[in-house]
């Protein structure tokens, strides 16, 4: 339709201004019609009237039917916003925060950040003016302890509660308190009451943080106490659970629309489902009808490194043959990217969606037909005996199978390709373990000491984690000195740390850095490590790959060859941005980073973080020193800041974590994977067939005992 507005084809006195205005319109009502045709559409007036009725609703429907996108727009419509309140919409993920606001604001007609906005860590475009507000389930605990009554809010959506990350389980369990404390204000005016004590928190906070938090206290103020509207929604159907925790919360089922999907399974266990990946992309483009494919993986790299294998293979083919387009979608794709994949294929391609578990039930992509589902998605794993976190890949259950099938039928009868033998469904779980239960606990009891929780094995949880998990992440923030001995947050160390948005591992390193005068570094450090991978090494290119990275490799390890990595980036900006055009240079830097098989998303990624993490460490008054080209100190730093994990070499060449008593190997992509020193500290463990530490450094076996010894020298 782009091309039949061009200036020639609508009349002489036509201009481009009009052609806009003609395309913004015709656009307009195209969205008009899509959302009247959303299943939820019929069903606005009795939702409205259920929320009105309920001050807890449960909404189970499936997905796509409009769930997310529509329902905060009816709250709108019916008068949810009025005295300025605030709906506020939560996600497990950043990039269906983001995403969806975007879409949103325009079904609204207006510029994203006024009426619609999102807000989510590292990334804020909400206003005074916004109503509607999309965030992460993470960002509306922070919220809390500024604000604890989340007084601005009308409404709060707790969405894709059934991912039951660990944010959305503690959000649940704050979400009820702040309700039941809002509406008790009403009659008198306490503080909220989590488990056994009543806690001031707003006060505690205002004086922590010099009276930046709201004044919720103030009892003239009534307005704020208004009660709050809940609304939990999730895909499954699994409402039980929430409604039981809620004290038998009434809920609602919306019917989707969902067309059969033909499941194909292989025959024998693929060896590398990133090779059957392949084959099935060019198999179903060959072989099928029109329609768009989506590719179920793990994360940034296989979407990255699958991405360069279709495009190579396509570059083979005589020009023009072979119409696909391919568009990633993960949770780092820079948000300016995101939307590409909503947007329709040029006309005769056939878009491949390369997309991580964000598509399984966050956001849905118009147009798909075919599904490839290999059966893998990544998950924190946590072992309490060891006190060992690690990402690891492993199946998916069978509802997450079936959720990803689903996304096949929903504009017409469609295809997936489970690249595993039917026997193979048969063992997978039927759903996902809640992720309360299988990661380190020591952010989220941070998070509930400094909202005053004091009891946290009494705390209401709907899922109670295991005993000894939170009694090794009590102990793990007490070597950290963020709990003092009767298990309060330490002043100042624990209260800095919790207001930091990072792990608390990372925020104690800044603080640290901050005394050994090399905050600067650590900040890039932190905002390096926050990101997937910086390195980029295709598979073909191996060779060529490491070669690159000699140039800004350290032998003291990976963390100073980041450092080296992100002081080049400076360099290389810093010289090319005075000259050059916006444009120009956005491709020069694209092809530094390929030149030197860097990935441009993780770095500009990296260095987005870098700018608001910075901006936290100035407000809170650290030391913003650079040590210079004095590594030691630096690395001394390392020791001190994640002796957690430190590990020694053992005579056959493996190391032992000293913690966790762990036997791991130095992963491949490691600049000190050859090299082998004797003591190490690293961040980060994966679990493939052995174990793995990345991000490495070494460290001396001395400073432990010398720098941790609260830790060091009572263990060793
Ligand atoms: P649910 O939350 O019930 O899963 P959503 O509200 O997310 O459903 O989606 C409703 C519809 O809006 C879907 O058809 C989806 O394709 C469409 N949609 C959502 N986000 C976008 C976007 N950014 N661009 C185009 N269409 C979108
Ligand atoms: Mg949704």
């Amino acid at each position: 339709a782009k091309g039949s507005h061009g200036p020639c084809s609508t009349g002489k006195f036509s201009n481009g201004k009009q052609n806009r205005q003609t395309e913004f319109s015709a656009r307009r009502q195209k969205i008009a019609q899509q959302r009247k045709s959303l299943p939820i559409a019929s069903v606005e007036k009795r939702l409205i009237e259920e929320v009105q009725k309920n001050d807890i609703l449960i909404i189970v429907g499936e997905t796509g039917s409009g769930k997310t996108t529509q329902i905060p727009q009816f709250l709108f419509g019916a008068g949810f916003c009025r005295d300025g309140k605030v709906i506020g919409i939560t996600q497990p993920r950043r990039v269906a925060a983001i995403t969806v606001a975007k879409r949103v604001a325009e079904e609204c007609g207006v510029e994203l950040g006024q009426k619609v906005g999102y807000s989510v860590r590292f990334d804020d475009t909400t206003s005074s003016s916004t109503r509607i507000k999309y965030m992460t389930d993470g960002l509306l605990l922070r919220e809390a302890l500024l604000d604890p009554y989340l007084s601005k809010y009308s409404v709060i959506i707790v969405d894709e509660a059934h991912e039951r990350t660990v944010h959305t389980d503690i959000l649940l369990a704050l979400l009820k308190n702040v309700q039941s404390a809002r509406s008790r204000s009403v009659a008198d005016d306490q503080g909220i009451n989590f488990g056994k004590k009543n806690v001031n928190v707003g006060m505690s906070l205002e004086k922590e943080y010099g009276g930046q938090s709201s004044s919720f206290l103030k009892k003239d103020n009534h307005d704020k106490y208004a009660p709050l509207k809940l609304i939990i929604m999730s895909a499954s159907l699994d409402a039980r659970t929430f409604s039981e925790y809620f004290g038998s919360a009434k809920s609602v089922h919306i019917q989707g629309r969902q067309f059969p999907v033909d499941i194909f399974y292989t025959l024998h266990p693929e060896e590398d489902y990133l090779d059957a990946s392949l084959i099935t992309i060019f198999q179903i483009h060959s072989k099928e009808g029109p329609g768009d494919i989506l590719v179920f993986l793990t994360g940034q790299e296989e979407i990255e490194s699958v991405e360069k294998l279709i495009n190579d293979r396509l570059t083979q083919f005589p020009e023009g043959s072979q119409k696909l387009q391919v568009v990633p979608i993960f949770a780092a794709l820079p948000s300016e990217q995101q939307l590409r994949v909503f947007a329709p294929a040029p006309s005769g391609f056939r878009k491949v969606i390369l997309a991580t578990n964000i598509a399984e039930t966050s956001v849905t992509i118009p147009g798909v037909k075919y599904v490839i589902d290999p059966g893998f998605v990544k998950a924190r794993s946590y072992d309490p005996g060891k006190d060992m976190e690690s990402l690891i890949i492993v199946p998916t259950s069978k509802s997450q199978a079936l959720q990803r099938s689903g996304r096949a039928g929903r504009e017409g009868p469609g295809k997936c390709f489970r690249l595993y033998p039917e026997s193979e469904f048969e063992k997978l779980e039927d759903s996902t373990k809640p992720e309360i239960k299988r990661c380190n606990l020591s952010n989220v009891i941070l998070q509930l000491k400094a909202l005053g929780v004091d009891d946290i094995l009494g705390f209401d949880f709907i899922e109670k984690p295991s005993r000894t998990a939170i009694i090794k992440s009590l102990e793990q923030l007490f070597s950290l000195g963020a709990l003092t001995d009767d298990c309060q947050l330490s002043d100042p160390v624990g209260h800095q740390m919790a207001r930091l948005p990072l792990d608390p591992v990372y925020s104690k390193a800044l603080i640290l850095a901050s005394q050994y005068n090399c905050l600067e570094e650590m900040l890039i450090t932190v905002a390096m490590l926050s990101v997937e991978s910086i390195f980029y090494a295709p598979r073909e290119k191996q060779v060529e790959a490491r070669t690159a990275i000699k140039c800004f490799s350290s032998p003291e390890g990976d963390h100073i060859t980041l450092i080296n990595v992100y002081r080049a980036s400076n360099d290389f900006l810093e010289k090319r941005s005075i000259e050059m055009g916006k444009a120009k240079f956005e491709k020069a830097f694209r092809k530094w980073c390929k030149d030197n098989f860097i990935s441009s998303r993780s770095l500009r990624h990296a260095r987005d973080i870098h700018r608001q993490i910075r901006v936290h460490a100035e407000q809170m008054g650290l030391n913003l020193a650079s040590c210079g080209d004095d590594m030691l100190q630096y690395r001394r730093c390392l020791a001190a800041s994640f002796f957690l994990n430190a590990a020694v070499k053992q005579p056959e060449g493996t190391y032992r974590a000293l913690a966790s008593g762990l036997v791991v190997q130095i992963h491949p992509s490691s600049v000190l994977f050859r090299q082998k020193p004797e003591c190490i500290i690293f961040n980060e463990l994966v679990q493939t067939n052995s174990k793995y530490v990345r991000n490495v450094s070494r460290i001396d076996y001395l400073w432990l005992t010398e720098l941790a010894p609260q830790y060091y020298a009572v263990k060793n």
